[in-house]
């Protein structure tokens, strides 16, 4: 394919016009990176709106590519959908993910986004548990966030989401109110928690407002964690805290960040 970005500034970008044979050639590269290690996790917080503690992070995969520098998701995770790459790309993500987890002295929560994909696959639930067992981290202390954008067939995800469950493990429902069927979901898929996405926490306090206050009750109903995405403004945090938002993740606590500056978050977070 041709990079449009001269090497190092990341701006290579995936787009539906891309040429079949520029998608194969990237798939190939993407392959390569998988197993040579070339991606990396970044961690964002995820913080209470009452005391600004740390109670958990997102994790974010980047490709530090050796040409075009490093490769934001967008850039690569659509091809990884359609080339079946996803697969072992979402387990190198979980094995990355619990490993550095199991490194932090700390009881935090750790999201780690996974595809509509997984859900269906025959093993996903046995390979989480696998590695829960190998690093010695409970169930619990993971959230697997999956995208209400990506359509989610329940009757092949439900014996993964039963072996998740079992697990203990959350199944967390990202970019909350975009979907096309945003409460028929929550209706046929048994999730824990949901996130809202930042369309609306960044139109707090404009006239989409109300979608955050509904969202959060629709969350209460139904007994599952809420949080806000996106929360970039001291105002946005402020509204969202009196709207009866507890965890929120944004700009404003914190950027996506190496896992060793996560991790020295987390010791000054313990002292104080
Ligand atoms: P997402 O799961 O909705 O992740 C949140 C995205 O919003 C991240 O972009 C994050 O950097 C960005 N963000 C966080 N706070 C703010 C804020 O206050 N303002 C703004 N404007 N943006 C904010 P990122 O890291 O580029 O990830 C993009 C998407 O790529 C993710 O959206 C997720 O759908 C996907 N993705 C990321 N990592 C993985 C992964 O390991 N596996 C899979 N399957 N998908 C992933
Ligand atoms: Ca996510
Ligand atoms: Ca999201
Ligand atoms: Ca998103």
């Amino acid at each position: 394919y041709k990079a449009k970005a001269l090497p190092g500034t990341a701006a290579l970008h995936y787009d539906e016009g891309m040429a079949a044979s520029d998608q194969s050639y990237l798939g190939a590269e993407l392959r390569e990176a998988i197993r040579d290690d070339q991606l990396f996790l970044l961690y964002q917080p995820i913080v209470s709106l009452a005391d600004g503690r740390v109670l958990g992070a997102e994790a974010l995969v980047r490709w530090a590519h050796p040409v075009h520098g490093t490769l934001a998701p967008d850039t690569f995770i659509p091809v990884a959908e359609r080339t079946g790459l996803i697969v072992p790309l979402g387990r190198w993500v979980l094995r990355r993910a619990v490993r550095e987890l199991a490194g932090w002295d700390t009881d935090i929560v750790l999201n780690v986004n996974i595809s509509a994909r997984d859900l269906r696959e025959p093993g996903f639930a046995f390979y989480v548990g696998a590695l829960l067992d190998a690093y010695e981290i409970s169930g619990s202390r993971i959230a697997l966030e999956v995208t209400e954008s990506m359509p989610i067939d329940p009757a092949a995800s439900e014996s993964t989401l039963a072996g998740l469950r079992a697990l203990g493990v959350r199944v967390s429902l990202d970019d909350f109110g975009t979907g096309a069927s945003t409460l028929a979901m929550l209706h046929d898929v048994p999730v824990d928690e949901v996130k809202l996405d930042r369309t609306f926490t960044q139109a707090v306090p404009s006239e989409r407002a109300p979608v955050a206050a509904a969202v959060l009750q629709v969350a209460g109903a139904l007994g599952l964690h809420a949080v806000a995405e996106g929360v970039e403004t001291r105002d946005q945090a402020d509204r969202l805290r009196a709207l009866g938002y507890a965890a929120a993740q944004g700009f404003l606590f914190g950027r996506p960040m190496p896992a060793a500056d996560f991790g020295r978050m987390l010791e000054r977070d313990a002292l104080t």
